[in-house]
């Protein structure tokens, strides 16, 4: 269930005569290819196994976020060519007052397509659109893992689930809103144009949660996120939109998971919203799922390479995943005490939280839950001319920490 009806985009996606039967032997099964899939599969690239990723619609063909990642983030992954804007500031609205933050690192928003196709074109894995019904019935106990879906029944030893909260390949247990822990967003695209990333904590647009206008460049992606599923966005979203002198168009919206959940099960390994990777408070999903996309896709490399059995791999990446649990959990806390802060007290205390040097400890401290160095910068490298936007530094031309360093690193962080 989708929280607001929403224009859907053109679907690009085959149907009817196209749909061929897909069935058969994988050496890997991804299904979902948004930023977790997608992440997976180009840690695979190179590795000689038979990757298979599923998606209900085409690569890149429908865009469910607002798109704003931190800006090194994209140059270490070399996915800067899809940035569209940059920023150095973050705007705090609230009813008493505005605030400016001067972050310690900048934020970018990208096109949703060129940074999916970019991903893609670092893969060598191959791609089917099929919609993923479930599990499919196990064979006959030889390590298999069937998937069932609209077009046939896949196999694979291993299996990734990165088709968002729905974590359609776990067992049923009833996770559903406004019961389980999801927040929910909507967003609008007007078109035009603004220097200012900006949010709102203001009880009019939204109770528990905050509006943002994210501008990229000739658009600005506008919407509202709440920490209470229950409370319905679709109102404000307009509201927010109008103050902000624009028509709402182009709806999109989804529940979003705002607590971590197991990272294997059965068999099978979660990733991204399936896994409940997005960050509490901030909403912030996308660099998580790259993040931990790619924990998974280094394990997953170790299996097909004979460097390790699945068992092993599912048991480094659910350590590697348990290790940020407790940076979760606090998030979640200061999710849920925003909410209690009296309006008047709020101003004072986010023009207080603005000087620079809590600023820079708690941006730096929030950005090291998924640190960046993490991406090593082998994907940086060769291409780090034409990708430098203004003031941005070159990445390493090598990778210096080596993938247990960078797994130390992490973990440290
Ligand atoms: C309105 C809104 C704005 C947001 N803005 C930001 C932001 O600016 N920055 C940020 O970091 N995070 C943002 N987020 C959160 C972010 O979008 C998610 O955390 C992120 O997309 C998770 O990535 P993912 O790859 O795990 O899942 P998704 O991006 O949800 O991808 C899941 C994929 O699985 C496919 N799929 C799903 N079900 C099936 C099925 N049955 N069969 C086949 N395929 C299927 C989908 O088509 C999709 O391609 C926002 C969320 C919302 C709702």
């Amino acid at each position: 269930m989708m929280p607001e009806s929403c224009s859907m985009p053109v679907r690009a996606t085959k149907r009817g005569d196209e749909r061929t039967p897909l069935s058969g032997e994988r050496d890997v099964l991804i299904c979902g290819a948004s930023f977790a899939g997608l992440a997976v599969a180009r840690e695979l690239a190179g590795s000689g196994a038979d990757v298979l990723i599923v998606d209900r619609y085409e690569i890149g063909e429908r865009q469910t976020s607002a798109c704003g990642i931190p800006t090194e983030w994209l140059q270490r992954l070399g996915l800067l060519a899809a940035e569209r804007q940059r920023f150095d500031t973050l705007v705090m609205h609230t009813p008493h007052g505005t605030a400016r933050y001067q972050l310690p690192w900048t934020f970018s928003t990208f096109d949703y397509r060129e940074l999916c196709q970019l991903l893609w074109r670092g893969c060598d894995a191959t791609f089917e659109t099929a919609k993923v019904n479930g599990r499919g019935s196990e064979g006959n106990g030889d390590g298999q893992i069937a998937v069932d879906t609209d077009r046939g029944t896949i196999s694979a030893p291993l299996v990734v689930d990165a088709l968002g909260w729905r974590r359609m390949l776990a067992g049923g247990d009833g996770y559903q809103p406004p019961d389980a822990p999801l927040s929910r967003g909507l967003e609008v695209h007007p078109g035009g144009e603004s220097e200012d990333l900006a949010i709102w904590i203001d009880r009019k647009y939204v109770p528990a949660g905050y509006g943002w206008s994210f501008p990229a460049r000739d658009e600005l992606r506008i919407g509202i996120g709440s920490f209470d599923p229950r409370f319905h966005v679709k109102d404000t979203t307009v509201e927010l939109t109008q103050d902000l002198g624009k028509e709402p168009n182009e709806y999109q919206g989804n529940w979003i998971p705002h607590k971590l959940r197991r990272a294997t099960e059965g068999g099978v390994f979660f990733v991204g919203d399936s896994a409940g990777h997005c960050l509490p408070l901030s909403a912030e999903g996308i660099r998580t799922a790259l993040y931990f996309g790619m924990a998974l896709g280094r394990e997953l490399r170790g299996v097909v390479e004979g460097r390790q059995s699945r068992a092993d791999a599912e048991t480094a990446y659910a350590s590697f995943h348990d290790t940020h649990e407790w940076k979760f959990r606090w998030m979640l806390r200061v999710q849920k005490l925003i909410p209690r802060v009296p309006p008047r007290v709020l101003a004072p205390l986010i023009r207080l939280m603005a000087r620079k040097r809590f600023v820079d400890w708690s941006f730096t401290h929030y950005l090291k839950i998924a640190p960046p160095e993490y991406a090593g910068s082998q994907w940086a490298a060769g291409s780090a001319d034409d990708q430098n936007g203004p003031g941005q530094e070159q990445g390493d031309a090598e990778d210096p920490l080596g993938r247990e360093g960078r797994l130390l690193q992490a973990e440290k962080a």
